[in-house]
């Protein structure tokens, strides 16, 4: 598989879900080996985890005092096309726009202006089962021929536990939007985070049913937007995984400290554990 980016500079905007902040990217084609990265305030920041500041509840890069924010659903849309080499400047704002809260309408554009470029992709491949876990959650990868991402999870009151997979079919997972619990936006709002949430841009569940009023995209769109936020994750590693990647039950600090100890591993290990228990 070769390397990609784009043909041209490709522009979105739109408010952040977290900041509520309006927002203008745009993505710059890069050579092959560049990599993605984002620059902000003169700023150059990797899409990579040694940069990753913040998990909670969006994936948070940061360099030098400059900070970029729910990276996450772009990456996972370039992971999934194949654009390898791009930068992702920032003319306003510092959260990446949130849209209609899937990867839509990154897919709708990006998808018919990759350019391939000559050299090869660079390939993570996996030798032996690895597997990072917490209390209630674990991400295990295991050798595969080719790349695959599972995804199991529930959702209260609404779906029973299910697994979802992305073996290379965009459709599987690039129209699901971010979620919340009814009970959890006060909370959110009181830290600071989903001021620019809204029915537009996130699905808010309440108890047995959807707020809003066009419903589901999919019956199990919650959890397929959680294995988009996965494939996101998972490109922070800097290199394409040749391997079958499970998650039972991750999110966004799960998904880190699965790239982080993956690129850190030399594999003398085969299982790393956290289980902190909070009063
Ligand atoms: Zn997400």
């Amino acid at each position: 598989m070769r390397q990609g980016t784009v043909l041209y500079p490709v522009e979105f905007k739109g408010i952040g879900l977290h900041s509520g902040e309006f927002a203008r990217i745009v993505l710059h084609p890069e050579k092959a080996g560049t990599g993605i990265r984002f620059l902000a305030k003169g700023v150059y920041i990797p899409a990579n985890y040694r940069y990753v500041l913040h998990t909670d509840h969006a994936t948070l890069l940061g360099k030098e005092g400059v900070k970029v924010s729910t990276v996450e659903h772009l990456l996972a849309v370039l992971y999934i096309l194949g654009l390898d080499n791009l930068t992702v400047e920032f003319l306003e704002g510092s959260e990446v726009p949130i849209l209609d809260g899937s990867g839509y309408h990154f897919y709708k554009v990006l998808k018919d202006i990759r350019l391939e470029l000559e050299e090869e992709v660079r390939v993570f491949e996996i030798k032996e089962v690895f597997e990072v876990k917490n209390c209630k959650a674990y991400i295990r990868v295991e050798p595969y021929e080719g790349f695959c991402a599972l995804y199991r999870g529930y959702v209260k009151g609404l779906l029973e536990e299910g697994t979802v997979q992305y073996c290379g079919n965009v459709k599987d997972v690039v129209f699901a939007r971010t979620f919340c619990y009814e009970e959890d936006v006060g909370f959110l709002r009181s830290r600071g985070l989903a001021k620019g949430g809204s029915l537009k841009n996130a699905v808010v569940i309440g108890k047995g049913y959807v707020h809003n009023p066009e419903g589901l995209r999919s019956k199990d769109e919650p959890i397929r937007h959680k294995l988009l936020d996965l494939l996101g994750d998972l490109s922070l590693l800097g290199i394409r995984i040749r391997g079958r990647v499970f998650s039972h039950m991750g999110g966004h600090t799960l998904n880190y400290a699965f790239v982080k100890s993956l690129a850190e591993s030399s594999f003398s290990t085969s299982s790393t554990s956290s289980c902190v228990s909070t009063p």
